[in-house]
């Protein structure tokens, strides 16, 4: 297993829980927008490794404190040992939040089935066209995250999907296209974009959109998915 990152204690990174995160390295989609640059460039190099042992250590010192331990990236789901790191922590008593971008239906049909998570964030990056490659930074499979969504709307899990509100890439008609697109999901959230570590320099240069435009943009999709939320704004 290859942990690149740990934080002990968040009250961001899982909706009404206190929960520690584990970051694992690499990803298969090289978002513009990523502000994970260290994670998914050249891990082994710009950052250390976190043993195993240490996070179990802190599991077993603060057990009482923390609700569950979120799975992040990079993308966690490149990894055939994910279902092993994510079993070890069930079997220590933990609640486990799995964030993905979706690319890997089989690898989340192989947790799903093992009835292995309790809570899934899904990235939706951009509406299904042309527009999601330039989101993901390179052309992926649109079918195989097209599948993810309908796994885990029909998971009977609690989930989100989320979306970074890239001002490049996204607009209201983009909102209103995605939101319709995964109609009748248990919860959206948007996230403000910030420009300061991201991929590609270029954006650094970017202003995020306004707290009013994103607001107006989660009335839009409210029409879709009535729990709508806003992060970040
Ligand atoms: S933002 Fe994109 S590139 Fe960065 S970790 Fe997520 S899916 Fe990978």
């Amino acid at each position: 297993m290859n942990i690149r990152g740990f934080i002990e204690t968040s009250f961001l990174d899982w909706d009404g829980k206190i929960s520690s995160v584990v970051f694992l390295p690499y990803c298969n989609f090289k978002c513009p927008f990523c502000d994970n640059g260290l994670l998914i460039e050249n891990p082994e190099a710009d950052l250390p490794e976190v043993k195993l042992e240490a996070v179990d250590d802190f599991i077993k010192r603060r057990k009482d404190f923390i609700d569950g331990i979120v799975i992040s990236g990079g993308e966690p789901t490149i990894h055939p040992w994910l279902t092993d790191l994510i079993r070890h922590f069930k079997e220590k008593g933990m609640l486990v939040k799995l964030d993905t971008n979706g690319a890997s239906p089989n690898q989340l049909t192989n947790l799903l089935t093992s009835k292995l998570i309790d809570y899934i964030a899904m990235d939706i990056k951009a509406p299904f066209n042309d527009k999601y490659h330039a989101a993901a930074g390179q052309k992926i499979d649109l079918g195989k995250v097209r599948e993810s969504v309908k796994l885990i709307m029909n998971s009977g899990l609690d989930y989100e999907f989320r979306t970074t509100v890239v001002p490049t890439i996204l607009d209201e008609p983009e909102i209103e296209a995605m939101a319709r697109s995964i109609a009748g999901a248990k919860k959206y959230a948007l996230q403000q974009f910030v420009p300061d570590h991201t991929l590609d320099e270029r954006l650094r240069m970017i202003a995020p959109h306004p707290k009013e435009k994103i607001l107006k943009m989660a009335e839009i999709a409210k029409k879709h998915i009535a729990n709508t939320i806003v992060r970040g704004v």
